[in-house]
């Protein structure tokens, strides 16, 4: 079975010498494509360089909600630049999370703001962590639809049936993460299999 992993964060700062084993272990267990999620400017960039690098890969940049208390103007510019240079094919990690808080609601609020602007500006999927949030996220959403067209992929979801129903209904991707796995993720497998096969990610 050929498998596309839609969500890792294979920079070089978290494997340092052991990525080429990272990556060869993925391969042989069956992984053939790689989208590695930026959540900074920095790791942005090193999942722009390694996607050029390696087969199989593709890059994503952004500023993840829980460092938006750490991002400046300066970072998110060289996230634009890195966007716009179009060495990234998609634009996050970026979203809302009300369960750590890591950094205030309305910074978390204006830098997803940003990036659902930029993802529609330059026609790129948005990759959005949202955790105890997903009425919010979805509501950002319906906003930005109004605006015009955007692809959004709602990664590791835990939000309910129905949330999952009104995602699919906004033409969002779906994935769900390990949890789904988990002896106590029945919950969440319930909400996943109600998911269209074709909106279903990992
Ligand atoms: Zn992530």
């Amino acid at each position: 079975m050929e498998l596309f992993d839609s969500h890792c964060h294979l920079d070089p700062m978290r494997y340092g010498g052991d990525l080429p084993g990272v990556l060869e272990r993925a391969r042989a267990a069956g992984v053939r494509f790689m989208h590695v999620i930026g959540t900074r400017a920095i790791d942005s960039a090193a999942a722009a360089d390694l996607a050029e690098r390696e087969e199989g890969l593709t890059a994503s940049a952004g500023i993840h909600p829980n460092d938006a208390a750490d991002a400046d103007d300066q970072e998110w510019e060289q996230v634009v630049r890195l966007v716009e240079s179009g060495r990234v094919q998609a634009v996050g990690e970026t979203g809302l999370d009300w369960y750590r808080d890591t950094a205030p609601p309305e910074l978390q609020r204006m830098f997803f703001d940003r990036h659902i602007h930029l993802a529609q500006r330059v026609g790129l999927p948005l990759v959005i962590h949202t955790r105890e949030s997903t009425d919010d996220v979805l509501g950002m959403l319906r906003e930005a639809l109004e605006r015009g067209p955007l692809t959004a992929v709602l990664h590791s979801f835990t939000g309910t049936v129905e949330q999952a129903a009104e995602a699919v209904r906004l033409g969002c991707f779906i994935g769900f993460a390990g949890m789904a796995t988990f002896r106590s993720g029945g919950a969440v497998r319930e909400v996943a299999v109600g998911v269209p096969a074709d909106r279903l990610l990992d």
